[in-house]
């Protein structure tokens, strides 16, 4: 249950009910939004207390849900959220995101020569890892901070936003101070620690789905960084872990279609992360936006074969204007743009 309180309410009254409800066992997480002051109940009461509290002169309103995720669901909020970026960019409305760039950023040099490129396809978000997570680790862990500077150089120069992602909750201050879109990783979704700080800050979060995760485990990830008051929450869908062995994941598009029906939250989707194979990466960018998603996660590289990490599934930045100009004709025809 969420307690919406009256919006000019002092702080006495509003110590009172806190008091009120403390008597009561009723144990809440008070979060700030747009000066209403809100309650999220932590587990249940009974039908007297609900009765109480719903005709307390301090509240305006309770609302119940019976979802277990609350501030993500479409109870809490009916509209569509849009996330606003710097450069212009709106996340959540008619028009589709494309957020484009290697896997890793592996040079100055490299990482503006395919911002260039994502540039001129139409692409208005440019991605780049500069930590890593990799399976192994003797692989390739990413730059680090000099990759980060290297990766605003060229989303700046090109007029991009720019997302990258985050590991650590060490790492939230640096990145911070140069991202526009913080990006946690599939291995990270039910890291609950950064989960928080990142609720803490105000900058947008790309949340990607576990490989294992159920709608609902993703959707009670994603309610940790609302409860912080961070209303930027961006869903992804990256691929799951399947019995097929021919794709690297599988990427599921129900969990879209799902997702726009529960939630007010934008819904991405990352082809390539979920094939594994370029040569799958157009098409199921076309079937993802048929489905509903609100954009795209692209890795792409001037020379796929020599990515440092995630070869396979890189696509050529020509393929990558081809599949930007076929996925607008997609979206007209469900009415997007
Ligand atoms: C990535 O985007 O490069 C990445 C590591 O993604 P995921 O967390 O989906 O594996
Ligand atoms: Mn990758």
């Amino acid at each position: 249950m969420i307690i919406f309180l009256k919006q000019d309410l002092s702080l006495d009254k509003e110590k009172l009910f806190r008091q009120f409800l403390v008597d009561r066992r009723v144990e809440v997480i008070p979060i700030k939004r747009k000066e209403q002051l809100l309650l999220v109940v932590v587990g249940r009461f009974g039908e007297l207390v609900r009765r109480e509290v719903e005709s307390h002169p301090s509240v305006a309103k309770i609302l119940e849900t019976d979802r277990p995720y609350k501030l993500a669901s479409k109870s809490f909020k009916q509209q569509a959220t849009k996330i606003h970026l710097d450069n212009g960019t709106v996340i959540g409305n008619k028009h589709i995101i494309f957020m484009a760039g290697p896997c890793a950023i592996e040079t100055k040099e490299q990482i503006r020569g395919i911002a260039s490129e994502v540039k001129s396809a139409g692409c208005q978000i440019l991605r780049g890892g500069a930590f890593k997570p990799r399976t192994g680790p003797y692989d390739f862990q990413g730059l680090g901070k000099i990759a980060l500077h290297f990766l605003k150089e060229a989303a700046t120069e090109f007029e991009m936003a720019m997302i990258t992602e985050i590991m650590d909750v060490r790492d939230i201050e640096l990145i911070e101070k140069y991202t526009d879109i913080f990006q946690v990783g599939t291995r990270n979704m039910q890291n609950y620690p950064l989960l928080k700080e990142l609720g803490k800050t105000r900058k947008p979060v790309l949340l990607k789905r576990g490989m294992w995760a159920t709608y609902k485990e993703l959707l009670l990830a994603a309610e940790y960084i609302l409860l912080g008051g961070n209303e930027q929450v961006i869903l992804c869908e990256r691929g799951i872990r399947t019995y097929v062995p021919e794709t690297r994941f599988t990427l599921d598009l129900n969990v879209v279609a799902y997702l726009k029906h529960e939630t007010h939250l934008p819904v991405i989707v990352d082809p390539s992360h979920g094939t594994g194979r370029s040569n799958l990466v157009r098409a199921m960018s076309k079937a993802a936006i048929a489905a509903g998603a609100d954009g795209l996660l692209i890795e792409t590289h001037l020379d796929p074969r020599k990515s440092i990490s995630d070869a396979d599934q890189a696509i050529s930045t020509v393929e990558l204007k081809k599949l930007v100009k076929e996925v607008k004709r997609v979206a007209m025809a469900v009415d997007r743009k």
